[in-house]
Protein backbone atom coordinates (compact mmCIF):
# COMPACT_ATOMS: atom_id res chain seq x y z
CA UNK A 1 0.00 0.00 0.00
CA UNK A 2 3.08 2.18 1.01
CA UNK A 3 4.55 1.20 -2.11
CA UNK A 4 1.42 1.99 -4.28
CA UNK A 5 0.97 5.75 -2.14
CA UNK A 6 5.02 6.54 -3.04
CA UNK A 7 4.53 5.13 -6.34
CA UNK A 8 1.45 6.99 -7.45
CA UNK A 9 3.66 10.26 -6.49
CA UNK A 10 6.71 9.04 -8.33
CA UNK A 11 8.96 8.76 -5.28
CA UNK A 12 11.32 5.57 -6.23
CA UNK A 13 10.96 3.35 -3.67
CA UNK A 14 12.54 -0.10 -3.43
CA UNK A 15 9.65 -2.85 -1.75
CA UNK A 16 11.58 -6.15 -0.70
CA UNK A 17 9.77 -8.98 0.77
CA UNK A 18 11.92 -12.51 2.00
CA UNK A 19 8.52 -14.63 0.12
CA UNK A 20 8.59 -15.63 -3.07
CA UNK A 21 5.55 -14.14 -3.52
CA UNK A 22 2.32 -12.32 -1.94
CA UNK A 23 0.52 -14.63 0.39
CA UNK A 24 -0.57 -17.87 -0.25
CA UNK A 25 -2.96 -18.34 3.01
CA UNK A 26 -5.71 -16.51 3.28
CA UNK A 27 -4.70 -14.00 6.62
CA UNK A 28 -7.22 -11.30 7.14
CA UNK A 29 -10.28 -11.67 5.54
CA UNK A 30 -12.46 -8.26 6.23
CA UNK A 31 -11.59 -5.23 4.47
CA UNK A 32 -13.25 -1.98 5.89
CA UNK A 33 -15.39 0.31 4.46
CA UNK A 34 -12.14 2.72 5.00
CA UNK A 35 -10.29 0.20 3.85
CA UNK A 36 -12.32 0.47 0.84
CA UNK A 37 -12.83 3.94 0.31
CA UNK A 38 -8.67 4.18 -0.01
CA UNK A 39 -8.56 1.61 -2.50
CA UNK A 40 -11.48 3.88 -4.40
CA UNK A 41 -9.05 6.80 -4.36
CA UNK A 42 -6.13 4.63 -5.76
CA UNK A 43 -9.24 3.40 -8.67
CA UNK A 44 -9.39 0.01 -7.82
CA UNK A 45 -11.95 -0.37 -4.97
CA UNK A 46 -13.80 -2.33 -7.99
CA UNK A 47 -11.47 -4.39 -8.50
CA UNK A 48 -11.34 -5.96 -5.25
CA UNK A 49 -14.79 -6.02 -4.56
CA UNK A 50 -14.80 -8.13 -7.80
CA UNK A 51 -12.58 -10.91 -5.88
CA UNK A 52 -13.50 -13.65 -3.15
CA UNK A 53 -16.61 -14.93 -2.86
CA UNK A 54 -18.74 -15.03 -5.54
CA UNK A 55 -20.97 -11.70 -5.75
CA UNK A 56 -24.27 -13.20 -4.91
CA UNK A 57 -23.02 -15.03 -1.64
CA UNK A 58 -24.22 -13.16 1.54
CA UNK A 59 -21.67 -11.92 4.01
CA UNK A 60 -23.80 -13.16 7.09
CA UNK A 61 -21.71 -13.83 10.80
CA UNK A 62 -23.32 -16.77 11.91
CA UNK A 63 -22.99 -18.67 14.99
CA UNK A 64 -23.48 -22.70 15.62
CA UNK A 65 -22.78 -25.05 18.45
CA UNK A 66 -21.32 -26.97 15.16
CA UNK A 67 -21.39 -26.59 11.48
CA UNK A 68 -23.84 -29.63 11.21
CA UNK A 69 -25.44 -28.68 14.54
CA UNK A 70 -27.97 -25.75 15.78
CA UNK A 71 -27.95 -22.44 14.36
CA UNK A 72 -27.40 -19.93 17.30
CA UNK A 73 -27.74 -16.57 15.78
CA UNK A 74 -27.04 -14.55 12.36
CA UNK A 75 -26.21 -11.41 11.23
CA UNK A 76 -27.40 -10.70 8.17
CA UNK A 77 -25.19 -8.65 6.00
CA UNK A 78 -24.79 -7.89 2.20
CA UNK A 79 -23.20 -9.57 -0.72
CA UNK A 80 -20.54 -8.06 -2.56
CA UNK A 81 -22.81 -7.42 -5.58
CA UNK A 82 -25.59 -5.90 -3.56
CA UNK A 83 -22.75 -3.69 -1.72
CA UNK A 84 -22.32 -0.83 -4.35
CA UNK A 85 -26.05 0.04 -4.86
CA UNK A 86 -26.44 -0.57 -1.51
CA UNK A 87 -24.21 1.96 0.13
CA UNK A 88 -25.77 4.88 -1.72
CA UNK A 89 -28.83 4.39 -0.23
CA UNK A 90 -27.13 4.32 3.64
CA UNK A 91 -26.97 7.52 5.86
CA UNK A 92 -25.62 8.68 8.80
CA UNK A 93 -23.40 6.30 10.07
CA UNK A 94 -22.74 4.81 7.20
CA UNK A 95 -22.70 8.01 4.99
CA UNK A 96 -19.42 6.92 2.98
CA UNK A 97 -18.23 6.09 -0.21
CA UNK A 98 -17.66 1.98 -0.12
CA UNK A 99 -19.19 -0.76 2.30
CA UNK A 100 -16.34 -2.83 3.52
CA UNK A 101 -15.26 -6.05 1.53
CA UNK A 102 -14.79 -9.60 2.91
CA UNK A 103 -12.27 -10.89 0.92
CA UNK A 104 -9.15 -12.74 2.27
CA UNK A 105 -6.04 -10.39 2.13
CA UNK A 106 -4.22 -12.88 -0.09
CA UNK A 107 -6.17 -11.43 -3.36
CA UNK A 108 -6.28 -8.12 -1.94
CA UNK A 109 -2.10 -8.41 -1.71
CA UNK A 110 -2.20 -9.86 -5.50
CA UNK A 111 -4.07 -6.18 -6.49
CA UNK A 112 -1.83 -4.48 -4.37
CA UNK A 113 1.17 -5.88 -5.90
CA UNK A 114 0.09 -5.37 -9.28
CA UNK A 115 -0.71 -1.35 -9.47
CA UNK A 116 2.52 -0.75 -7.12
CA UNK A 117 3.97 -2.53 -10.23
CA UNK A 118 2.43 -0.55 -12.55
CA UNK A 119 4.31 2.47 -11.06
CA UNK A 120 7.42 3.72 -12.87
CA UNK A 121 9.31 4.60 -10.13
CA UNK A 122 9.01 1.57 -7.78
CA UNK A 123 10.94 -1.77 -7.87
CA UNK A 124 9.82 -4.31 -6.01
CA UNK A 125 11.73 -7.99 -5.44
CA UNK A 126 10.36 -11.06 -3.76
CA UNK A 127 13.67 -13.06 -2.49
CA UNK A 128 15.18 -10.34 -0.79
CA UNK A 129 15.63 -10.44 3.10
CA UNK A 130 16.54 -6.99 4.86
CA UNK A 131 20.00 -8.16 7.04
CA UNK A 132 20.90 -5.35 9.00
CA UNK A 133 20.55 -1.47 8.70
CA UNK A 134 22.73 1.84 9.59
CA UNK A 135 21.31 5.49 10.11
CA UNK A 136 23.07 7.83 8.72
CA UNK A 137 22.68 12.07 9.19
CA UNK A 138 21.49 12.03 5.43
CA UNK A 139 20.20 8.74 4.65
CA UNK A 140 19.61 5.14 6.22
CA UNK A 141 22.22 1.84 4.25
CA UNK A 142 20.74 -1.71 4.29
CA UNK A 143 22.13 -4.54 3.79
CA UNK A 144 20.27 -7.15 1.74
CA UNK A 145 20.31 -11.21 0.78
CA UNK A 146 19.43 -12.19 -2.34
CA UNK A 147 18.16 -15.28 -1.37
CA UNK A 148 17.69 -17.12 -4.56
CA UNK A 149 21.03 -16.18 -5.80
CA UNK A 150 22.41 -16.14 -2.50
CA UNK A 151 24.65 -12.47 -3.13
CA UNK A 152 24.21 -9.72 -0.61
CA UNK A 153 24.83 -5.89 -1.70
CA UNK A 154 23.74 -2.35 0.16
CA UNK A 155 21.12 0.45 -0.84
CA UNK A 156 21.29 3.71 0.31
CA UNK A 157 17.86 5.43 0.98
CA UNK A 158 16.49 8.43 2.23
CA UNK A 159 13.90 6.40 4.55
CA UNK A 160 13.55 3.07 5.63
CA UNK A 161 10.24 1.65 6.40
CA UNK A 162 9.95 -1.36 8.45
CA UNK A 163 6.36 -2.91 7.59
CA UNK A 164 8.27 -6.02 8.14
CA UNK A 165 5.51 -7.64 10.49
CA UNK A 166 5.19 -9.25 14.07
CA UNK A 167 8.68 -9.96 14.04
CA UNK A 168 10.06 -7.04 12.82
CA UNK A 169 13.99 -6.97 12.57
CA UNK A 170 13.54 -3.16 12.38
CA UNK A 171 11.46 -2.85 14.96
CA UNK A 172 13.95 -5.17 17.32
CA UNK A 173 17.47 -3.26 15.85
CA UNK A 174 15.99 -0.05 16.69
CA UNK A 175 15.34 -1.86 20.46
CA UNK A 176 11.93 -0.50 20.40
CA UNK A 177 9.21 -2.52 22.60
CA UNK A 178 5.47 -3.45 22.29
CA UNK A 179 3.12 -1.94 24.91
CA UNK A 180 0.11 -3.30 26.28
CA UNK A 181 -1.06 -6.85 26.97
CA UNK A 182 0.09 -9.77 25.30
CA UNK A 183 -0.63 -12.95 27.42
CA UNK A 184 -4.47 -12.47 27.91
CA UNK A 185 -6.26 -15.56 28.31
CA UNK A 186 -9.27 -16.80 27.31
CA UNK A 187 -11.99 -19.36 26.31
CA UNK A 188 -11.76 -18.47 23.10
CA UNK A 189 -9.43 -16.05 21.34
CA UNK A 190 -7.33 -15.76 24.16
CA UNK A 191 -3.91 -18.13 23.90
CA UNK A 192 -3.12 -20.56 21.14
CA UNK A 193 -4.97 -21.14 18.14
CA UNK A 194 -4.22 -23.42 15.19
CA UNK A 195 -4.98 -22.10 11.89
CA UNK A 196 -5.93 -24.59 8.74
CA UNK A 197 -6.64 -23.27 5.48
CA UNK A 198 -8.58 -25.89 4.45
CA UNK A 199 -10.66 -27.26 1.33
CA UNK A 200 -13.99 -28.59 2.38
CA UNK A 201 -15.97 -29.22 -1.36
CA UNK A 202 -19.04 -30.59 0.93
CA UNK A 203 -19.20 -28.31 3.76
CA UNK A 204 -22.71 -26.72 2.51
CA UNK A 205 -23.89 -29.82 1.50
CA UNK A 206 -23.55 -31.37 4.60
CA UNK A 207 -23.79 -28.35 7.15
CA UNK A 208 -27.21 -27.99 5.65
CA UNK A 209 -27.51 -24.10 6.92
CA UNK A 210 -27.65 -21.72 5.10
CA UNK A 211 -24.38 -20.00 3.38
CA UNK A 212 -22.36 -17.12 5.70
CA UNK A 213 -19.64 -15.37 5.69
CA UNK A 214 -17.81 -15.98 8.69
CA UNK A 215 -18.81 -19.12 10.81
CA UNK A 216 -18.52 -19.25 14.65
CA UNK A 217 -18.73 -22.77 16.87
CA UNK A 218 -19.66 -22.30 19.81
CA UNK A 219 -19.02 -25.44 22.34
CA UNK A 220 -17.55 -27.40 25.20
CA UNK A 221 -14.76 -28.45 23.13
CA UNK A 222 -14.09 -27.01 19.78
CA UNK A 223 -14.39 -23.14 19.47
CA UNK A 224 -13.49 -22.08 16.23
CA UNK A 225 -14.13 -19.27 13.64
CA UNK A 226 -13.86 -19.76 10.31
CA UNK A 227 -14.37 -17.44 7.05
CA UNK A 228 -15.31 -18.59 3.86
CA UNK A 229 -12.86 -18.14 1.32
CA UNK A 230 -14.14 -19.03 -2.54
CA UNK A 231 -17.79 -19.59 -1.48
CA UNK A 232 -17.54 -22.83 -2.57
CA UNK A 233 -14.80 -25.18 -0.92
CA UNK A 234 -11.97 -23.09 0.76
CA UNK A 235 -12.25 -22.20 4.08
CA UNK A 236 -9.75 -19.89 6.54
CA UNK A 237 -10.14 -22.50 9.95
CA UNK A 238 -8.93 -21.06 13.21
CA UNK A 239 -9.35 -23.12 16.05
CA UNK A 240 -8.82 -22.11 20.10
CA UNK A 241 -6.24 -24.85 21.44
CA UNK A 242 -7.19 -26.25 24.67
CA UNK A 243 -4.75 -26.18 27.41
CA UNK A 244 -4.06 -30.22 27.00
CA UNK A 245 -3.47 -29.84 23.45
CA UNK A 246 0.07 -29.20 22.39
CA UNK A 247 0.61 -27.81 18.88
CA UNK A 248 3.98 -29.07 18.00
CA UNK A 249 3.18 -32.75 17.95
CA UNK A 250 -0.21 -32.30 16.11
CA UNK A 251 -0.49 -33.92 12.61
CA UNK A 252 -2.82 -33.74 9.80
CA UNK A 253 -5.17 -36.21 11.02
CA UNK A 254 -5.03 -34.89 14.14
CA UNK A 255 -5.54 -31.48 12.52
CA UNK A 256 -8.60 -32.96 10.30
CA UNK A 257 -10.28 -34.39 13.50
CA UNK A 258 -10.72 -30.87 15.26
CA UNK A 259 -12.43 -29.63 12.18
CA UNK A 260 -14.11 -32.77 12.51
CA UNK A 261 -15.28 -31.75 16.17
CA UNK A 262 -16.17 -28.24 15.08
CA UNK A 263 -18.09 -29.65 11.81
CA UNK A 264 -19.88 -32.17 13.88
CA UNK A 265 -19.46 -34.81 10.94
CA UNK A 266 -16.58 -36.82 9.05
CA UNK A 267 -16.66 -35.09 6.20
CA UNK A 268 -13.76 -34.85 3.38
CA UNK A 269 -11.09 -32.00 4.27
CA UNK A 270 -7.76 -31.63 2.35
CA UNK A 271 -5.76 -29.18 4.36
CA UNK A 272 -3.82 -26.52 2.05
CA UNK A 273 -1.89 -25.45 5.09
CA UNK A 274 -1.74 -24.95 8.74
CA UNK A 275 0.41 -23.45 11.57
CA UNK A 276 0.00 -22.08 15.64
CA UNK A 277 -0.51 -18.34 16.05
CA UNK A 278 -1.19 -16.41 19.47
CA UNK A 279 -4.67 -14.50 20.23
CA UNK A 280 -4.18 -11.86 23.25
CA UNK A 281 -2.21 -9.82 22.07
CA UNK A 282 -3.09 -5.58 22.68
CA UNK A 283 0.29 -4.36 21.27
CA UNK A 284 1.66 -1.06 20.08
CA UNK A 285 5.23 -0.21 19.77
CA UNK A 286 6.18 2.81 22.00
CA UNK A 287 7.74 4.50 19.00
CA UNK A 288 7.05 4.56 15.62
CA UNK A 289 9.87 6.63 14.21
CA UNK A 290 13.89 6.99 14.49
CA UNK A 291 15.05 9.55 12.55
CA UNK A 292 14.39 8.53 8.96
CA UNK A 293 13.24 5.10 10.50
CA UNK A 294 9.36 4.15 10.57
CA UNK A 295 7.64 1.24 11.26
CA UNK A 296 3.93 0.74 10.20
CA UNK A 297 1.36 -2.20 10.41
CA UNK A 298 1.99 -5.03 12.27
CA UNK A 299 5.61 -4.33 13.21
CA UNK A 300 4.06 -1.17 15.05
CA UNK A 301 0.71 -3.14 16.19
CA UNK A 302 -0.51 -6.71 16.98
CA UNK A 303 -4.22 -6.82 17.46
CA UNK A 304 -6.74 -9.89 18.50
CA UNK A 305 -8.02 -10.60 14.91
CA UNK A 306 -11.52 -9.81 16.43
CA UNK A 307 -13.12 -6.69 14.84
CA UNK A 308 -10.59 -7.27 11.78
CA UNK A 309 -8.95 -4.22 12.44
CA UNK A 310 -4.88 -5.78 11.82
CA UNK A 311 -4.38 -4.91 8.52
CA UNK A 312 -7.05 -2.15 8.00
CA UNK A 313 -4.86 -0.36 10.67
CA UNK A 314 -1.76 -1.09 8.58
CA UNK A 315 -3.18 0.40 5.49
CA UNK A 316 -4.09 3.83 7.27
CA UNK A 317 -0.48 3.73 8.60
CA UNK A 318 0.52 3.55 5.16
CA UNK A 319 -1.90 6.14 3.81
CA UNK A 320 -0.41 8.65 6.30
CA UNK A 321 2.77 7.75 5.99
CA UNK A 322 2.67 7.99 2.39
CA UNK A 323 1.69 11.64 1.63
CA UNK A 324 3.98 13.01 4.11
CA UNK A 325 7.03 11.03 3.22
CA UNK A 326 6.26 12.03 -0.65
CA UNK A 327 6.12 15.89 0.61
CA UNK A 328 9.54 15.59 2.11
CA UNK A 329 11.31 13.44 -0.55
CA UNK A 330 9.96 16.16 -3.19
CA UNK A 331 11.52 18.93 -0.93
CA UNK A 332 8.21 21.00 -0.42
CA UNK A 333 8.12 20.05 3.17
CA UNK A 334 10.28 20.18 6.30
CA UNK A 335 11.26 16.91 7.66
CA UNK A 336 8.83 18.15 10.96
CA UNK A 337 5.79 16.89 8.85
CA UNK A 338 7.04 13.54 9.86
CA UNK A 339 7.09 13.64 13.11
CA UNK A 340 3.37 13.78 12.80
CA UNK A 341 2.84 9.83 11.15
CA UNK A 342 3.73 8.82 15.38
CA UNK A 343 2.15 11.54 16.85
CA UNK A 344 -0.77 10.55 14.54
CA UNK A 345 -0.85 7.27 13.90
CA UNK A 346 0.40 6.11 17.29
CA UNK A 347 -3.12 7.00 19.50
CA UNK A 348 -4.81 5.18 16.35
CA UNK A 349 -3.20 1.92 17.07
CA UNK A 350 -4.06 2.31 21.33
CA UNK A 351 -7.79 2.78 19.97
CA UNK A 352 -8.00 0.19 17.12
CA UNK A 353 -6.26 -2.63 19.35
CA UNK A 354 -8.42 -1.09 22.40
CA UNK A 355 -11.46 -2.20 20.21
CA UNK A 356 -10.06 -5.77 19.14
CA UNK A 357 -10.05 -6.52 22.89
CA UNK A 358 -13.06 -5.64 23.91
CA UNK A 359 -14.37 -7.96 20.85
CA UNK A 360 -12.34 -10.83 22.21
CA UNK A 361 -12.98 -10.36 25.30
CA UNK A 362 -16.90 -10.48 24.70
CA UNK A 363 -16.52 -13.52 22.69
CA UNK A 364 -14.06 -15.44 25.81
CA UNK A 365 -15.98 -14.49 28.46
CA UNK A 366 -19.27 -16.22 26.92
CA UNK A 367 -18.52 -19.93 27.76
CA UNK A 368 -21.06 -22.54 26.92
CA UNK A 369 -23.22 -24.54 28.96
CA UNK A 370 -22.53 -28.19 29.34
CA UNK A 371 -26.24 -28.49 28.29
CA UNK A 372 -25.90 -26.67 25.69
CA UNK A 373 -25.99 -29.06 22.53
CA UNK A 374 -28.71 -31.81 24.35
CA UNK A 375 -31.65 -32.14 22.45
CA UNK A 376 -34.16 -31.12 25.91
CA UNK A 377 -35.84 -27.94 26.94
CA UNK A 378 -33.12 -26.86 29.00
CA UNK A 379 -30.93 -27.25 26.05
CA UNK A 380 -32.94 -25.44 23.64
CA UNK A 381 -33.12 -22.42 26.70
CA UNK A 382 -29.58 -22.73 26.68
CA UNK A 383 -29.28 -21.75 22.48
CA UNK A 384 -31.50 -19.20 22.76
CA UNK A 385 -29.56 -17.31 25.56
CA UNK A 386 -26.36 -17.99 23.37
CA UNK A 387 -28.52 -16.94 20.25
CA UNK A 388 -29.27 -13.92 22.54
CA UNK A 389 -25.61 -13.36 23.23
CA UNK A 390 -24.28 -13.71 19.46
CA UNK A 391 -26.76 -11.65 17.98
CA UNK A 392 -25.79 -8.89 20.11
CA UNK A 393 -22.27 -9.74 20.25
CA UNK A 394 -22.40 -9.67 16.13
CA UNK A 395 -23.66 -6.19 15.55
CA UNK A 396 -21.10 -4.91 18.04
CA UNK A 397 -18.47 -6.31 16.18
CA UNK A 398 -19.26 -6.21 12.74
CA UNK A 399 -21.30 -3.06 12.17
CA UNK A 400 -18.44 -1.01 13.28
CA UNK A 401 -18.68 2.67 11.29
CA UNK A 402 -17.96 4.48 14.30
CA UNK A 403 -14.45 2.62 14.41
CA UNK A 404 -13.68 2.58 10.80
CA UNK A 405 -14.95 6.15 9.95
CA UNK A 406 -13.99 7.82 13.41
CA UNK A 407 -10.52 7.91 13.46
CA UNK A 408 -9.88 11.15 14.54
CA UNK A 409 -6.02 13.22 14.46
CA UNK A 410 -7.25 16.20 17.08
CA UNK A 411 -4.03 16.82 19.43
CA UNK A 412 -1.87 16.70 15.70
CA UNK A 413 0.18 20.02 15.40
CA UNK A 414 -0.71 19.86 11.30
CA UNK A 415 -4.19 19.93 12.39
CA UNK A 416 -6.00 23.54 13.02
CA UNK A 417 -8.39 21.94 15.72
CA UNK A 418 -11.85 24.14 16.09
CA UNK A 419 -14.90 22.80 17.76
CA UNK A 420 -15.40 19.46 19.62
CA UNK A 421 -15.82 16.45 17.78
CA UNK A 422 -18.35 13.60 18.48
CA UNK A 423 -17.81 11.02 21.01
CA UNK A 424 -15.81 8.05 19.64
CA UNK A 425 -18.04 4.92 19.60
CA UNK A 426 -17.60 2.11 17.88
CA UNK A 427 -20.87 1.68 16.24
CA UNK A 428 -21.62 5.27 15.78
CA UNK A 429 -20.06 7.64 13.30
CA UNK A 430 -21.57 10.84 13.32
CA UNK A 431 -20.13 12.38 10.37
CA UNK A 432 -18.81 16.19 11.11
CA UNK A 433 -16.33 18.39 9.33
CA UNK A 434 -14.70 19.44 12.03
CA UNK A 435 -10.83 19.06 11.85
CA UNK A 436 -9.06 16.23 13.12
CA UNK A 437 -11.23 13.28 11.07
CA UNK A 438 -12.40 11.88 7.99
CA UNK A 439 -13.95 14.68 5.70
CA UNK A 440 -17.81 14.01 5.28
CA UNK A 441 -18.87 12.15 2.80
CA UNK A 442 -22.22 12.87 -0.02
CA UNK A 443 -23.15 11.56 -3.45
CA UNK A 444 -23.13 13.99 -6.04
CA UNK A 445 -24.66 11.76 -8.47
CA UNK A 446 -24.82 7.99 -9.90
CA UNK A 447 -22.18 6.54 -7.97
CA UNK A 448 -20.19 9.89 -8.06
CA UNK A 449 -18.94 10.41 -4.46
CA UNK A 450 -17.71 13.80 -3.23
CA UNK A 451 -14.87 11.86 -2.96
CA UNK A 452 -14.27 11.18 -6.60
CA UNK A 453 -13.69 14.67 -7.14
CA UNK A 454 -11.01 15.30 -4.46
CA UNK A 455 -7.25 16.08 -6.09
CA UNK A 456 -4.68 13.16 -5.39
CA UNK A 457 -2.96 15.96 -2.74
CA UNK A 458 -4.88 18.62 -1.24
CA UNK A 459 -8.10 19.89 -1.56
CA UNK A 460 -10.16 23.02 -1.01
CA UNK A 461 -13.91 22.45 -0.97
CA UNK A 462 -15.58 26.16 -1.61
CA UNK A 463 -19.71 24.43 -0.08
CA UNK A 464 -22.48 25.90 -1.38
CA UNK A 465 -24.39 28.21 -3.22
CA UNK A 466 -22.52 31.66 -2.29
CA UNK A 467 -19.09 30.42 -1.29
CA UNK A 468 -16.18 32.70 -0.20
CA UNK A 469 -13.44 33.72 -2.61
CA UNK A 470 -10.06 32.06 -2.21
CA UNK A 471 -7.88 34.24 -3.94
CA UNK A 472 -4.27 33.54 -3.72
CA UNK A 473 -4.61 30.32 -1.69
CA UNK A 474 -4.06 28.02 -4.42
CA UNK A 475 -0.62 29.90 -5.05
CA UNK A 476 0.21 29.73 -1.56
CA UNK A 477 -0.26 26.32 -0.96
CA UNK A 478 1.97 25.80 -4.40
CA UNK A 479 4.64 28.22 -3.10
CA UNK A 480 4.71 25.43 0.05
CA UNK A 481 5.49 22.89 -2.47
CA UNK A 482 1.92 21.59 -2.22
CA UNK A 483 -0.56 20.63 -5.08
CA UNK A 484 -4.25 22.29 -4.23
CA UNK A 485 -7.12 21.64 -6.32
CA UNK A 486 -10.52 23.56 -5.38
CA UNK A 487 -13.83 22.04 -5.79
CA UNK A 488 -16.67 24.08 -5.21
CA UNK A 489 -20.43 22.23 -4.45
CA UNK A 490 -22.78 24.18 -4.72
CA UNK A 491 -25.32 21.94 -3.44
CA UNK A 492 -26.81 22.73 -0.02
CA UNK A 493 -26.71 19.36 1.26
CA UNK A 494 -22.84 20.04 1.22
CA UNK A 495 -22.96 22.76 2.92
CA UNK A 496 -25.18 21.77 5.45
CA UNK A 497 -23.55 18.79 6.50
CA UNK A 498 -20.30 19.94 6.98
CA UNK A 499 -21.20 22.88 8.57
CA UNK A 500 -18.89 25.38 7.06
CA UNK A 501 -18.07 27.32 3.16
CA UNK A 502 -14.85 26.20 3.70
CA UNK A 503 -12.70 23.01 4.02
CA UNK A 504 -9.08 21.81 3.32
CA UNK A 505 -8.82 18.24 3.16
CA UNK A 506 -5.13 16.50 3.16
CA UNK A 507 -4.22 13.70 1.02
CA UNK A 508 -5.83 11.37 3.30
CA UNK A 509 -9.18 13.13 2.70
CA UNK A 510 -8.90 14.29 6.37
CA UNK A 511 -10.16 17.55 7.10
CA UNK A 512 -7.17 19.66 8.24
CA UNK A 513 -9.08 23.21 8.69
CA UNK A 514 -12.18 24.51 8.20
CA UNK A 515 -13.77 27.77 8.46
CA UNK A 516 -15.68 30.93 6.23
CA UNK A 517 -12.53 32.40 5.32
CA UNK A 518 -8.98 32.08 5.31
CA UNK A 519 -7.20 35.46 5.87
CA UNK A 520 -3.26 33.85 5.68
CA UNK A 521 -3.51 31.44 3.12
CA UNK A 522 0.64 31.03 2.83
CA UNK A 523 0.34 30.72 7.29
CA UNK A 524 -2.24 27.62 6.94
CA UNK A 525 -0.36 26.34 4.00
CA UNK A 526 2.74 26.83 6.48
CA UNK A 527 0.70 25.03 9.34
CA UNK A 528 -0.74 22.22 7.85
CA UNK A 529 2.38 20.73 5.72
CA UNK A 530 4.50 21.21 9.11
CA UNK A 531 6.08 24.42 9.36
CA UNK A 532 4.40 24.85 12.36
C1 LIG B 1 -6.21 -15.39 11.90
C2 LIG B 1 -6.04 -13.97 11.54
C3 LIG B 1 -7.11 -13.29 10.99
C4 LIG B 1 -6.96 -11.94 10.69
N1 LIG B 1 -8.03 -11.28 10.22
C5 LIG B 1 -7.93 -9.96 9.97
C6 LIG B 1 -9.03 -9.24 9.43
O1 LIG B 1 -10.11 -9.79 9.16
N2 LIG B 1 -8.87 -7.90 9.21
C7 LIG B 1 -7.69 -7.28 9.49
O2 LIG B 1 -7.62 -6.06 9.32
N3 LIG B 1 -6.62 -7.96 9.95
C8 LIG B 1 -6.70 -9.27 10.20
N4 LIG B 1 -5.61 -9.96 10.61
C9 LIG B 1 -4.32 -9.28 10.75
C10 LIG B 1 -3.55 -9.10 9.43
O3 LIG B 1 -3.34 -10.34 8.78
C11 LIG B 1 -2.21 -8.42 9.70
O4 LIG B 1 -2.46 -7.32 10.54
C12 LIG B 1 -1.55 -7.91 8.41
O5 LIG B 1 -1.09 -8.97 7.62
C13 LIG B 1 -0.37 -7.02 8.74
O6 LIG B 1 0.27 -6.63 7.55
P1 LIG B 1 1.80 -6.20 7.59
O7 LIG B 1 2.14 -5.88 6.18
O8 LIG B 1 2.03 -5.20 8.64
O9 LIG B 1 2.58 -7.49 8.07
P2 LIG B 1 2.71 -8.90 7.35
O10 LIG B 1 1.49 -9.24 6.58
O11 LIG B 1 3.17 -9.83 8.39
O12 LIG B 1 3.85 -8.66 6.29
C14 LIG B 1 5.19 -8.48 6.68
C15 LIG B 1 6.06 -8.92 5.55
O13 LIG B 1 7.41 -8.61 5.88
C16 LIG B 1 8.23 -9.65 5.38
N5 LIG B 1 9.48 -9.65 6.16
C17 LIG B 1 9.65 -9.86 7.48
N6 LIG B 1 10.93 -9.70 7.82
C18 LIG B 1 11.61 -9.39 6.69
C19 LIG B 1 12.97 -9.10 6.38
N7 LIG B 1 13.92 -9.10 7.33
N8 LIG B 1 13.29 -8.83 5.12
C20 LIG B 1 12.35 -8.81 4.13
N9 LIG B 1 11.05 -9.08 4.36
C21 LIG B 1 10.69 -9.36 5.63
C22 LIG B 1 7.42 -10.91 5.53
O14 LIG B 1 7.82 -11.89 4.61
C23 LIG B 1 6.00 -10.42 5.27
O15 LIG B 1 5.59 -10.64 3.95
C24 LIG B 1 -5.72 -11.29 10.92
C25 LIG B 1 -4.64 -12.00 11.44
C26 LIG B 1 -4.80 -13.32 11.76
C27 LIG B 1 -3.64 -14.08 12.35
Amino acid sequence: MLANELGRRNIRVLLIDEKASTAFNPQANATQARTMEHFRRLGFADEVRALGLPADYPTDIAYFTRYTGYELARFPLPSSGAAKSRIRSLTGSWSAAELPHRVSQKWVEKVLYKHALACHSNTLRFNHRLLSFAQQPGGVTALIEDIEHGTTFTVQADFLVGADGARSLVRQSLGFQYLGESGAVRDFMGGRMHAMYLRVPDFYSASGHAPAWMNVTFNRDRRAFMAAVDGSSEFAFHTQLRADEDETGLTDADASAMFHAAMGAPVAVEILSRGTWRAGFTLVVERMQSGRIFLGGDAAHLFTPAGGLGYNTAIEDAVNLGWKLAAVVRGGAPHSLLTTYELERRPAAVRNTNYARQFADSLGANIAPPELEDDTPAGEEARARAGDYFNEHARKEFNIPGITFGCRYDASPIILADGAPPPDRANVYIPTSCPGGRAPHLWLGEDYSLYDDFGFEWTLLRLGPRPPAVTGVKAAFAEAGLKLKVVDVKDETARDIYQTDLALIRPDQVVAFRGPEIRDPRTLAARVSGYG
